[in-house]
């Protein structure tokens, strides 16, 4: 296996993968954080390397393509579209080494047991997802999984207002629905400061 994670405590992963055993990775952080991007780096170093990697998306993300996952950046990876967790389940290989799953927070909570399992399997799992939904509630399944993830990233964006680290989501139209796929037609990235747990107008360009 090739060393591969960036942030992570290097000696704890090593008594990790001595007994046979995978892990499970999450990253974790706001819209425009690079989430995606870093999930992307992993998997495709993973691949280089030769392991068997499986990739899965909620079929409700559907913003660039069926069968990828991407970045706002436009980095891209081939990826499998399920409904729901069973349905990803059913899909992993046994000889796959490296699970990865983007915008976990669109999946159901059964989602926190099939990643246990998974690495009980003794696979390498790595969960992206937004961390807080628009109004800056925890987004579940995501503070179950980055309960019981090994290691854990978070990322950062910049305020688009002031330049500040952006932890949040900022929704730019009036809608009161959970989910509302989009991008930066809208959101935009907000520090502390400029986030308004409601619709804002976005900043002019
Ligand atoms: P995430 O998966 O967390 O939504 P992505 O990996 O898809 O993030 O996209 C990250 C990219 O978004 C950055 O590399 C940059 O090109 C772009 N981006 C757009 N707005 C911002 C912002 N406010 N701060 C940082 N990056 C931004
Ligand atoms: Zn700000």
């Amino acid at each position: 296996m090739v060393e591969e994670f960036a942030f992570d405590n290097a000696d704890e992963r090593r008594k990790v993968r001595h007994n046979g055993t995978g892990w499970i990775e999450v990253i974790a952080g706001s819209m425009f954080s690079g989430k995606s991007e870093e999930l992307i780096r992993r998997l495709t170093r993973a691949r280089i390397a030769r392991q068997k990697v499986q990739v899965f998306k909620p079929g409700i993300d559907v913003r660039y393509s069926d069968e990828e996952i991407a970045s706002h950046s436009g980095q891209k990876h081939l990826s499998i579209p399920v409904a729901d967790t069973a349905g990803m389940m059913e899909h992993v290989h046994d000889d796959t080494e490296v699970v990865g799953i983007d915008e976990a927070q669109f999946f159901d909570m059964a989602i926190i047991a099939a990643v246990n399992e998974l690495a009980e399997r003794g696979k390498r799992v790595i969960v992206a997802g937004l961390d807080q939904d628009y109004t800056g509630k925890p987004f579940e399944p995501m503070p179950q999984l980055l309960s019981v993830a090994e290691f854990i990233t978070k990322t950062h964006a910049i305020c688009v207002k002031c330049g500040a680290t952006a932890n949040y989501s900022q929704r730019t139209v009036e809608s009161e629905a959970r989910v509302e796929v989009g991008a930066s037609d809208k959101y935009e990235a907000r520090c502390r400061k400029c986030f308004v747990p409601h619709a804002d107008a976005p900043t002019p360009e």
